[in-house]
């Protein structure tokens, strides 16, 4: 099964418990419309290279799409579908004006220069300038992008403009258009939903230890943020492998090792390096078996599969990844509470929204007043997913569907579908 297959499921569980048109049903089933580019890249040698670039539109009931771009080897038109389908459902729920969309470029961005990678993105905006823009479609930072290239990019879309632009594109640099805390916000969204959960099962944060797959941005800064509140963060992997403490790893700690060996893993070791952080080296996969109470997977998607489900041992998973859990591993994993991905990692496309917001106004916010409202955000859209979870007595994951497909739903209807016509 494809993953575009796999993720359509989670859709259509929540059909069976919403009465929407089949105008609706069949829209969002297909996306509206892929473009695929062979981005052009002069590499400094001098000689030229070609990597496949994709934008998928899926869908704009909600408003013009919106979605991060990835740069990475495994990128590909079915993953960059599938994201951009999750997309559509996470703006949804969080009640922003936008549909849903994504993008990338199939490579590995460790192998170029800084200079070619500058050149690549520039070139991935030339490729799509045609079907991006700030009342179409939005792009933004994603795995292996970042400020860094969104202030290329959106310089790019600006010159070919002839003005500036900076609502092109969000996730920018501070001084080009950035929003105060866009940086930290995919976290601090993470955060907020687990803090509802966790009080609404009446657990102690200060008795709960975590398992962070993933030590990105995401997986970082939520897991500075759980230690912040006294959570035990017992383990950090990154695509090398990971490290276990039961005593808990202090995170900056980390940190600074990962910096200067490059890898979590590079923090094992046998010399005088161990003597800073003991620990015990783990697989991936071991991350993910671990006896553990929160597991957040903060990497890529397909982590929990039929395969190692049922080896899965933590209460709950907060899903920061998109895409980290398969539909038949949700089926084996029916008794652990899954927080999902298009809630838990919605806060950085919340804060998108609130930085193309503030472009548009030519207004800037504070930290402290894009983190409010986030929460706000955040909160609302937690009680409301957890309302219908508990009226309908569905997953979390399933009650989000409900949530996001009714906006969606609502919005077509406004616009006039076939039960509209037939009343
Ligand atoms: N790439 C992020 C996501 O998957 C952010 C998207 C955005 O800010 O538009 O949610």
């Amino acid at each position: 099964m494809t993953l575009f297959e796999n993720a359509k499921k989670q859709f259509e569980k929540a059909l069976q418990h919403i009465d929407v048109s089949d105008d609706v049903i069949t829209t969002l089933k297909n996306p509206k419309e892929v473009i695929e580019a062979q981005i052009t890249l002069r590499k400094d040698d001098g000689s030229l290279d070609v990597f496949p670039g994709f934008r998928s539109h899926y869908n704009n009931e909600l408003g013009p799409t919106k979605g991060g771009i990835r740069f990475h080897p495994e990128v590909n038109r079915d993953e960059v579908v599938s994201l951009s389908f999750w997309m559509t459902f996470k703006c949804a729920v969080v009640g922003l004006p936008y549909g849903g969309a994504k993008g990338g470029i199939t490579v590995d961005v460790k192998s170029l220069s800084k200079q070619e990678l500058e050149r690549l993105s520039r070139g991935y905006v030339r490729a799509m300038y045609k079907f991006i823009g700030p009342d179409t479609d939005i792009p933004a930072p994603d795995v292996y992008t970042n400020e860094t290239i969104m202030g290329w990019m959106m310089n790019e879309y600006s010159k070919i403009a002839q003005k500036h632009v900076p609502a092109c594109i969000t996730g920018k640099p501070l001084l080009l258009g950035g929003s105060k805390g866009r940086e930290t916000a995919t976290a601090k969204g993470a955060y907020y939903v687990i803090r509802e959960l966790v009080k609404k099962k009446g657990l102690d944060p200060k008795t709960l230890t975590v398992a962070v797959q993933g030590f990105g941005n995401a997986g970082y800064n939520i897991a500075k943020l759980l230690q912040q509140d006294g959570y035990k963060i017992v383990a950090f992997s990154d695509s090398k492998g990971g490290i276990y403490r039961r005593e808990g790893l202090d995170v900056e700690s980390v940190m600074t090792r990962k910096r200067e060996k490059g890898v979590v893993e590079g923090v094992y070791c046998k010399g005088s390096v161990c003597d800073v952080i003991e620990h015990q080296a783990i697989t991936n996969e071991e991350l993910l078996e671990l006896s553990v109470d929160l597991l957040v997977p903060s990497a890529l998607e397909n982590q929990i599969t039929e395969d190692n489900a049922p080896k899965v041992k933590a209460k709950i998973i907060a899903e920061v990844a998109n895409g980290p859990t398969t539909t038949e591993a949700d089926e084996i994993l029916k008794d652990t509470t899954i927080i999902p991905d298009i809630l838990t990692n919605a806060g950085g496309v919340t804060v998108s929204y609130f930085e193309w917001v503030q472009n548009r106004m030519g207004e800037y916010w504070e930290e402290d007043e894009v983190f409010a409202k986030l929460e706000k955000r955040m909160v609302n859209a937690f009680n409301a997913v957890y309302k219908v979870h508990e009226e309908k007595g569905v997953s979390l994951r399933t009650a989000a569907y409900i949530v996001a497909t009714k906006r969606i739903a609502e919005a077509r209807e406004a616009k006039g579908s076939v039960r509209y016509f037939q009343q």
